[in-house]
């Protein structure tokens, strides 16, 4: 086991902690997928409204690579296709039905201790629509199947806030997990399990785990560990998978069924009950959230991590990598002589303030605290990146439209983090920059 200490990245101490608590909501009316928030693919669909599915059938397929299947996470009717602009598929809302019904996939061949063939796993992974949950490096788009990458990374922990705990979803799981990681070394040439360095065992074979960290975050991200032990620009291309979605794989080869299960984690200073729920795949939001949010008006919604998560609303439902939901002040008052507040209670980067000294979770909000400026070279960003770029340089080089500058700063290292946009004290949206420029790179390269 290999042990890495990991001296960059920043861990907000915010209240709003989930509880290692887990409790099953009910069954909800609908689902949805939602291809529209799936980052690169050009969804085609293979439904229509009034069309019956059973769980697991398709629903729609990537138009670049049409093996490429996503399954309906649902037994029921479609009861609504959503558009948004340019036609873009937004929703694919499924009205529940009491059956429960499956297609069934043959995985009987995959049982047993023998090594399977790669292009059998993957076909069978493809029809069962657990490939999209293997995403490639650097540029975090679904994996691509022809390519054997010398490393496959797959994180177990969550410290982004407010993620759910590994402890609580690999709870009574790690049959599963094990299952999932011997799929997966037919995949690549090395399976890396990273863990942190302070995960309680709780019952995990030791020799799965084969890397273990201590650092803040995002020490866990796949991206950061592939820095830090790549040794050539071939090993920049590798593979990744959450730890939950290991399980998900795992279910689909002990029960040949498309796995739907999900812990969802509700977090937030706004939210009355923190805690983590099993549910499913592109469950409602109001289905988390009914009765257990405080000051609802005043709350803004994030779905999938504060850092890397987006405002959803409550109307709509969980994508499909998602697994927590936050509730956190809108903020945005405006503080009388702000300047002047020693910030004892402010959650910041900034030594300058006071809460540098208290060790309290402190209670944040979505204001910026100020506008943009031109930066000012304080250096803060580049302190905190954990893949060593020189955010404050890269950035200036995309604004500049030098891509080739920008990627000899590192710019395709960058594990949109987004530690350097919270840091900047020009209130620049670095990393927003960054994952625009690499998004485009990428397009322009295909
Ligand atoms: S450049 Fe910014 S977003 Fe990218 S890894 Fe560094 S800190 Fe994170
Ligand atoms: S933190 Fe912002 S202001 Fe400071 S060097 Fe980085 S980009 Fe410039």
């Amino acid at each position: 086991m290999i042990l890495l200490n990991i001296k960059k990245g920043f861990d907000l101490n915010i209240e709003g902690t989930p509880l290692p608590e887990l409790a099953e909501l009910n069954k909800p009316a609908f689902v949805a997928s939602l291809p529209a928030i799936i980052p690169f693919i050009k969804p085609k669909l293979l439904v229509k409204q009034g069309d019956m599915v059973r769980i697991g059938s398709k629903l729609f397929i990537d138009k670049r690579n049409p093996d490429i299947k996503f399954l309906s996470p649902g037994s029921g009717k479609i009861e609504k296709i959503n558009y948004g602009s340019r036609r873009a598929v937004n929703e694919i809302i499924i009205k529940l039905d009491n059956n429960e019904e499956y297609v069934e996939f043959d995985v009987n061949k995959f049982s047993g201790n023998k090594k399977y063939s790669r292009d059998d796993i993957i076909k069978s992974m493809m029809d069962g629509g657990i490939w999209p949950f293997i995403r490639e490096l650097p540029f975090r788009d679904i994996a691509v199947p022809d390519f054997m990458p010398k490393a496959l990374i797959v994180s177990i922990d969550n410290k982004e806030p407010f993620q759910p705990d590994p402890q609580v979803y690999l709870k009574e799981e790690i049959n599963l997990f094990k299952t999932g990681i011997s799929i997966l070394k037919n995949l690549a040439e090395n399976v890396y399990v990273l863990t942190s360095k302070d995960f309680i065992n709780i019952g995990m074979a030791d020799n799965l785990v084969t890397h273990k960290f201590s650092g803040r975050y995002p020490a866990d991200d796949p991206g950061v560990l592939l820095h830090h032990i790549r040794k050539d620009s071939y090993e920049n291309r590798a593979w990744y998978i959450n730890g939950q979605d290991v399980l998900l794989l795992g279910s689909f080869f002990s029960t040949g069924r498309y796995p739907v299960k999900r812990i969802v984690a509700l977090a937030g200073s706004l939210a009355k009950k923190r805690m983590h729920f099993k549910t499913r795949i592109g469950v409602p939001i109001n289905n988390i959230i009914e009765g257990r949010i405080a000051d609802e008006n005043k709350a803004r919604l994030i779905a999938g991590g504060i850092f890397r998560g987006y405002t959803a609303s409550r109307e709509s439902f969980l994508g499909f990598y998602e697994t927590s939901v936050a509730f956190i002040p809108e903020g945005g008052k405006s503080e009388t002589f702000g300047f002047l507040r020693a910030g004892y209670d402010r959650p910041s980067y900034s030594k300058t303030f006071l809460s540098y000294f208290n060790r309290l979770p402190l209670t944040t909000d979505c204001s910026l605290h100020g506008e943009e400026r031109a930066c000012v070279n304080c250096g803060a960003c580049a302190k905190v990146c954990p893949v060593d770029i020189l955010p404050q340089f890269a950035f200036k080089s995309i604004a500049a439209a030098d891509i080739e500058e920008s990627l000899s700063h590192g710019m395709l290292d960058c594990v949109e983090c987004g530690l350097c946009s919270y840091v900047c004290t020009s209130k620049i949206d670095l990393c927003g920059f960054f994952k625009n420029a690499k998004q485009a790179y990428y397009k322009d390269r295909a």
